[in-house]
């Protein structure tokens, strides 16, 4: 079996922890590395994401990777942007997909070509970006890739924070800020393990947090079905809450698990 793990760079725990769930599941173990310019919007971070080929390169070795896939730009678009993509369906309209318009169509066309090229094989993704995942699960059942995805725990800094690439871009007191949002996560976990059912004050448990941060400003907080992405209005099976903030310059996003026993 063929292990893949694709990735936009700039490696870290997260990364790794893929990579190494690839490299102990497959027999080879194979990690792309490309910044696809479909899924940045024209205000975002295309020319400024950040990128270390060389490091990336050093890490997927030192974790025992096969292979590494860098295609440029014009390899993946030899005609320009191309006029076929993938369209996400309803899901990729809410929560990211609202502030992002465009992205999840861009990232699902990306991927989809990716597995063109990968075939048969087991793919890891991380659940950090879980409305991706869900969107990747979906295509692979909707368009019949023989691809079987696995979802990964996210990665996190010893304070909570999710790691995430777009890190770098935070002042060190907009990196204290960030914790923020794990924070409020962390509280409405703690508010269901507690035995509160009502979403509306999960919800708002996450707000105050984010709202009580100066530098930390909401963009969405939410709670779904953990399968069918669904709002929901009381707790009665596995949920997720999600929440999304724009700390400094970058907008960070992270997601806990809600288990009402
Ligand atoms: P990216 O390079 O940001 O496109 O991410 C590549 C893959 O790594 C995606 O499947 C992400 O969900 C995953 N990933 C990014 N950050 C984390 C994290 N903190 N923990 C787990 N997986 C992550």
């Amino acid at each position: 079996m063929v292990g893949f793990v694709p990735t936009m760079g700039f490696f870290h725990e997260g990364h790794r922890s893929l990579l190494r769930a690839a490299r102990a599941e497959c027999d080879v173990a194979a990690v792309s590395i490309f910044v696809n310019p479909l899924q940045f919007g024209p205000g975002e971070d295309l020319a400024s994401y950040p990128r270390d080929v060389d490091r990336d390169l050093a890490i997927a070795d030192a974790e025992g990777i096969d292979l590494a896939f860098m295609p440029h730009v014009e390899e993946m678009y030899p005609g320009g942007t191309p006029e076929v993509t993938v369209d996400p369906g309803p899901l990729a309209q809410r929560l990211e997909g609202a502030s992002r318009p465009g992205h999840f169509r861009g990232v699902l066309t990306v991927v989809a070509k990716l597995f063109q090229v990968v075939g048969r094989s087991r793919a890891y993704f991380g659940e950090k970006d879980f409305q991706q995942l869900v969107l990747v699960r979906r295509m692979v059942n909707d368009l019949s890739f023989p691809v079987e995805i696995v979802g990964c725990p996210v990665s996190r800094e010893p304070d909570g924070l999710a790691m995430s690439s777009r890190n770098v871009y935070l002042s060190p007191e907009e990196r204290q800020a960030a914790v923020c949002l794990y924070e409020g996560l962390r509280a409405a976990a703690k508010r269901v393990h507690d035995g509160d059912r009502g979403v509306e004050q999960v919800v708002a448990e996450i707000a105050d947090r984010i709202d009580a941060e100066p530098l930390a400003e909401l963009d969405y907080a939410a709670v779904v079905d953990e399968a069918t992405f669904e709002d929901v209005d009381r707790l009665e099976g596995p949920a997720r809450a999600l929440v999304s903030a724009t700390v400094g310059k970058p907008r960070l996003i992270d997601n806990v698990r809600l288990d009402p026993a």
